[in-house]
């Protein structure tokens, strides 16, 4: 006899819990939002009466999918500017502001994101001559894909007067080129870093800027450019979940917010109207910590903040990344170092003193071996600290090590990899490729990877992270097991969240993904979707209304 009452029953479905065991199961009851039980069809189905049941009809499904580097808020600004992402070249760049320009009278500001100079045939950094023109009397401001670098026309040049403030950039270089050459093209610029100047190794007078700003410099100019509403970012956050979840991505670990946005999580929260696990981490301000002094490890729903994300280094497309040995492609250069060593040792303590992580954006060789040593400190306080290196790029093979012995997480987007594969070997060099998106040894390492995409750097679609690490184009592939832990259970390790979701076990969320094709080590799986998301037993997403 049926005895038993709950919510859902989903069934005559392949259900990866990724527990343990890697268990696989053909049935789960579901009540109040959570896991009662997994286990065969006829038992599921003879023990308890659902309000609703759901045929699955043979899918494969897998706890909800993490992605434990992406960026929301930044993604919402890019939905709210002009697209520049795929543009082939700068007068396809210029074409789409001058087209963004046509359909948007009355243009106080334009914002753009997402060009990427490495898909261009010369890979010559864009100048904004052209931009000049068509934008005269308003602020422009377009984003390199990575964020870390920016171009922005000579109206922003102008009012931030940032020329003249060089010396006090520092973790960040303008690009000038000599006045006398040809406008249109970067080919022989160069990056002046305040150091530069301070040296007075560079007279000025005969340089201009070009328009590209990199790190701390983007940084500088944003107090003169206008931003969007705060209404404006909030409905744009609502369509960034939608794409979330049609790829059953039920968590985001949003890299760096600031003090106001807290409030905005909180309120779309408040009137249900984001439902995924945001696990956010704070950008190192005075209000940040002063929240973080106050609340310690904070929750609200499915907000949870006890991070704070750092930057070491700039990004490797923008040669921001710090190396231990200059750039095979720019004499001289060993790229940014973003934050001060005592800045980042005093955040470290502080993360320590409040319950809260540190997830520290390293990207070079150099800044990684900086992070590992600030982090052996944490580690003889206490050993279970979570600690975090985003990216974990490009290390000195004699530092992984490290990673074991300071009990580091590493956090990586294999879709990175896949971007660089053209690029990496001229900026770097074949020897330093051995230790470059060195995803196994990392993995083997600290025993655990958490797997992100680091949207909108690159694409959501959690099946290009699949893709893109069974076939490291670097050579250090995973396997596929290792890849869907990364995307789930490891990645809630790493939010101090493996108690609450990550896997489908008794007890915890019901928040889950059935897929509409089954994940397979063939290529191209890119294509897929999630078929249903389920949130705590609450379906978000269903393909056929789409
Ligand atoms: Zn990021």
């Amino acid at each position: 006899m049926k005895s038993q009452k709950v919510d859902l029953i989903i069934h005559n479905a392949q259900i990866h819990t990724l527990d343990p065991n890697n268990t696989i199961y053909e049935a789960i009851a579901i009540k109040d939002g959570k896991i009662l039980e997994l286990g065969p069809q006829r038992q599921i189905l003879n023990k308890y009466s659902a309000k609703e049941s759901i045929d699955a009809q043979g899918k494969e499904v897998y706890p909800g999918f993490i992605d434990a580097h992406g960026h929301m808020l930044m993604y919402a600004k890019q939905l709210l500017g002009v697209d520049l992402r795929g543009v082939r070249s700068q007068e396809e760049l210029v074409l789409r502001c001058e087209q963004y320009k046509a359909t948007h009278p009355n243009l106080k500001f334009l914002i753009g994101r997402g060009w990427d100079q490495t898909l261009w045939a010369d890979w010559q950094m864009p100048t904004n001559h052209k931009l000049n023109a068509l934008f005269k009397d308003i602020p422009v401001c377009l984003y390199r894909i990575d964020g870390h670098a920016a171009l922005v026309n000579e109206y922003l040049i102008q009012q931030s007067a940032i020329v003249d403030q060089l010396n006090h950039i520092q973790g960040g270089a303008v690009v000038f080129a000599k006045t006398n050459l040809d406008e249109t093209t970067n080919a022989a610029a160069i990056n002046i870093t305040s150091q530069l100047v301070k040296q007075k190794k560079i007279n000025l007078q005969d340089y201009k800027p070009t328009g590209v700003l990199i790190d701390n410099a983007v940084d500088f100019v944003q107090a003169y450019l206008p931003n969007y509403s705060k209404s404006e970012y909030l409905e744009a956050l609502v369509q960034v979940q939608d794409e979330l979840l049609q790829y059953g991505i039920t968590g985001v670990h949003e890299a760096g917010i600031d003090f106001e946005h807290i409030a905005w999580f909180k309120e779309l929260i408040s009137k249900n109207k984001l439902s995924i696990n945001i696990y956010a981490m704070l950008m190192d301000s005075p209000k940040n910590r002063a929240f973080a002094a106050e609340h310690g490890p904070f929750e609200y729903k499915n907000l949870s903040i006890q991070s704070f994300k750092c930057f070491a280094d700039g990004a490797l497309g923008s040669r921001g990344a710090l190396l231990k040995a200059p750039y095979e492609d720019h004499q001289n250069d060993y790229g940014l170092l973003l934050t001060d060593v005592q800045k980042m040792n005093d955040l470290a303590k502080f993360c320590l003193e409040h319950g809260y992580q540190m997830n520290t954006h390293s990207i070079g060789d150099s800044a990684n071996a900086l992070v590992l040593s600030i982090y052996e400190q944490v580690f003889n306080e206490k050993p279970d600290h979570r600690f975090r290196i985003e990216h974990a790029q490009i290390l000195d093979p004699k530092d992984f090590l490290k990673f074991s012995q300071f009990a580091v997480f590493p956090s990586v987007q294999p879709t990175h990899a896949i971007s660089d594969a053209d690029w990496a070997e001229k900026r770097l060099g074949i020897h330093r490729l051995k230790g470059a998106y060195a995803y196994r040894t990392l993995l083997e390492k600290f025993g655990m990877l958490a797997l992100g995409t680091d949207f909108p750097v690159e694409q959501i679609n959690p099946f290009a992270t699949i893709e893109a690490a069974l076939y490291n184009p670097f050579g250090e592939t995973l396997e596929l097991e290792a890849i869907l832990r990364g995307m789930t259970i490891h990645a809630a390790f790493a939010a101090f969240q493996e108690n609450r979701i990550g896997s489908l076990e008794k007890g915890k969320e019901a928040t889950l993904a059935i897929l509409n094709n089954p994940i397979s080590e063939q290529r191209s799986q890119v294509q897929n979707y999630a078929w249903r998301t389920f949130i705590k037993g609450k379906c978000v997403f269903k393909l056929d209304e789409l």
